[in-house]
């Protein structure tokens, strides 16, 4: 009792001063939809903790592929999730957070072809979820996040305050992935890259394991003809209409 009433009167001299509730925002959407972009310029605005889960499931990815783990093989992956941590540094240079494996700073290796190629596959191993979910809600647990990813709104914060679904036309999105892969592979096709953003989305719209989906009380965002700063104002929208 004693802590119910500490909560509800802490939280009416957060509003007596003006200061609104941290919300938990959930971001989830296809592929290259800019999910992240959003995610980061939004938590920048309100001073919120921006999470990038899918940076996890990348860097479990590079794990299990540097150390050759047969990814069939559930028991081994099980056991070799054992070894990994999972940890964000805050980069200024990017005004974002860079992905930490075992120690290492792995976020530009995390982006590599290689590791999109088998990301999706890794993802849908259900103790591979099992890791990133629990370490997903321990960092959001206080509110004041920006999350994006596949599962935000749907597993890891169903209860979360504002959900965004993020999409945009397969056209438009390859050709942001395009842009984001070619200064690194020179060579690549846009058959390549529309292949890898269609078998990705497939396997994460159909695997068993917390599908993506769009939540029914999620709000769309269509970006394909929105600008970065158009989409930050839109959901900026959103995020005062909740704070009152
Ligand atoms: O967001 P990003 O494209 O970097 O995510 C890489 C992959 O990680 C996705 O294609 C998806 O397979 C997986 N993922 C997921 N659930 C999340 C975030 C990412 O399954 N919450």
């Amino acid at each position: 009792m004693h802590g119910r009433y500490f909560f509800s009167e802490a939280a009416a001299i957060l509003l007596f001063l003006g200061v609104s509730k941290p919300l938990t925002i959930a971001i989830d959407g296809w592929s290259s939809c800019g999910k992240s972009t959003l995610a980061r310029q939004l938590a920048s605005r309100l001073g919120y903790l921006y999470v990038d889960s899918g940076a996890m499931y990348r860097a479990i990815t590079l794990y299990l592929l540097r150390k050759g783990v047969d990814l069939s093989d559930l028991t081994q992956v099980r056991e070799r999730l054992k070894e990994i941590r999972l940890d964000f540094s805050y980069n200024p240079a990017r005004g974002a957070s860079d992905m930490i494996l075992n120690g290492e700073n792995v976020e530009a290796e995390i982006r590599d072809m290689k590791v999109a190629a088998h990301v999706s596959a890794v993802a849908a191993i259900p103790s591979v979820r099992e890791l990133a979910v629990a370490r997903q809600q321990a960092l959001g647990k206080a509110g004041g996040v920006v999350m994006d990813g596949r599962d935000i709104g749907s597993v890891v914060f169903p209860h979360a305050e504002l959900k965004i679904f993020m999409t945009a036309s397969p056209e438009v999105r390859t050709q942001r992935r395009l842009a984001e892969l070619l200064p690194k592979y020179p060579e690549i096709t846009v058959e390549e890259v529309k292949t890898n953003l269609s078998q990705r989305d497939h396997i994460d719209s159909t695997r068993a394991v917390s599908p993506l989906i769009q939540c029914p009380d999620a709000r769309i965002l269509d970006n394909s003809e929105l600008t970065i700063e158009g989409q930050l104002e839109i959901a900026s929208g959103w995020v005062k209409s909740l704070q009152g």
